[in-house]
Parts: C-alpha cells; structure tokens; sequence
C-alpha cells in the first residue's frame, strides 16, 4: 500500500527543526511506509493567533523542511484569517511562489462561520489549493471554544464554497456527528486524525461520505503513526477503499503526481 499522511506537525513547538530529527522522521516515515508527509506547520508556537511576522517565520520553517527533502515534505500556507485580505493573500502568494506550497491550514484563529474566512476562500481560488481547518465537535465544550470550528461550523464554510475543496480536520474529533455534518458535500474531506482510534467511525464515514472523501491522517506528533494507520489498514474496508484513504485522494486533491 502507498501512504501519503496528509496530517503532520515536523515542527511542533518549536521541537524537531534540527536537521538530525527532521531525518530522522523521515526514516521513521519511511519506515512505516509513509510516502510523503503534508507538512501543516508549527501552529500553536505563538498563540491562537499569530501576527504577520510570525507567520513567515513558521512557514519560512516548513518551507526549510520541504528544502531538506523536497521528495518527502509537502507543506501547507498556515494563516491566520483575521489579519485581513491584505495579509492573508499576500502570505498565502509568498508561500505558493516560494515554496510550491499546496495548501493552506487553519487552526483557531477565529472560526469557520466568520466574515473574515473570505478572504482565505478569494486565497484558496486564487491559487486553486484546497483549505485545512481545524474542526472539532464543540457540543461539550464551554463557550470559549467558539474559535474550534465545530463540524457544522466547517461544513457550512463547505456548503457557501463549492468551489473550494476543504479539508476537514480530525475524524476522531468531529465524530459521528461530524461526518453527517459534512455527508452530501463533495467539496469536503475528512482526515483521519484527531485522537486515538474508534472502532467503526473510519469505515462509518465510508459509508456516509464515500471512499473518495476520507484522507489518511496522523496529526503527529501529538499522536503515533502506526497506530493512526492500524484505524485504516484494520477497517473493515475493500482494499480500493484502503488505498484511496491511504493514497491516492490526496495524490489527487493536491495534484502530487
Ligand atoms: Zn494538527
């Protein structure tokens, strides 16, 4: 089976930029069987929302691992939507001319159902890559975590874009509600990560959003690869449905090959 972890934290505050440890994951990737790994970025070094100048400097960051092993890193423009149009299509032309990012990731800046989302969606359009927003189920949370973009939150972000491919963040997170949040929209992809594996959700969100809109990812290293592929290599899934989630959607969503 061919791997792409579309999921991944290299650098996680401020943890494994030394170019030793950036080598060594890539033999713990290889060794695995991950092909290739979407680099999402250091999102949390500064706080819910980070300026201008540390943005460039966490993606310049990612950027430097894509350098270190262009066959491996593929990473992804992390933005913060409420510093406005101006900044957010500025960092987004940066990341896409610079470094050949394929993506933008968002984390909890604000949340999804916000005005300010548009101008990452006219940034999405502009340079024709998908968005990866932090979602998860907020139905138990208190109230300051309204920035946690619940799954409706993310699917209605999903439901005024279609023309914009949003990746939807952390399948263990969002839970079985999250995947009837987004069942119908065929502009949106769950990714496997967000906690440790249940048993029935992956092949839950088979059923419901089709082989074609579930992504492989680990969320590392908050959480152990082997044990985010074991949740789809175990599933009770046909082995076209295995190699879609595992490869070849997000070869295809990100235009790898
Ligand atoms: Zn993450």
């Amino acid at each position: 089976m061919r791997i792409i972890d579309v999921h991944t934290h290299p650098i996680f505050f401020g943890d494994g930029r030394k170019e030793t440890a950036v080598n060594q994951l890539v033999t713990h990737g290889r060794t695995l069987g991950i092909e290739r790994m979407i680099a999402l970025g250091d999102v949390l070094r500064y706080g819910a929302r980070p300026d201008e100048k540390q943005l460039v400097k966490l993606n310049n960051e990612n950027g430097r691992l894509q350098q270190l092993h262009p066959d491996y890193f593929i990473g992804f423009c992390y933005l913060n939507p409420l510093l406005g149009e101006r900044a957010v299509m500025k960092e987004a032309e940066r990341c896409v001319t610079k470094f050949g990012f394929k993506g933008i990731k968002l984390e909890i800046a604000n949340n999804a159902s916000d005005p300010c989302m548009r101008h990452v969606m006219k940034a999405a359009r502009t340079f024709n890559i998908p968005v990866l927003q932090h979602s998860w189920s907020t139905v138990n949370m208190g109230p300051d975590m309204k920035d946690h973009s619940d799954p409706d939150d993310t699917a209605g972000l999903a439901r005024r874009n279609p023309d914009v491919n949003i990746i939807m963040a952390h399948l263990v997170g969002i839970g079985y509600r999250g995947v009837l949040a987004a069942k119908g929209l065929p502009n949106i992809f769950v990714d496997t990560s967000g906690a440790y594996p249940e048993d029935g959700l992956v092949e839950y969100a088979v059923e419901h959003l089709g082989a074609d809109n579930v992504l492989f990812g680990t969320d590392l290293p908050i959480r152990e690869c082997s044990v985010k592929l074991g949740s789809v290599l175990g599933g009770r899934l046909s082995a076209t449905a295995k190699h879609k989630i595992l490869f070849s959607n997000t070869a295809r969503l990100l235009q790898l090959y």
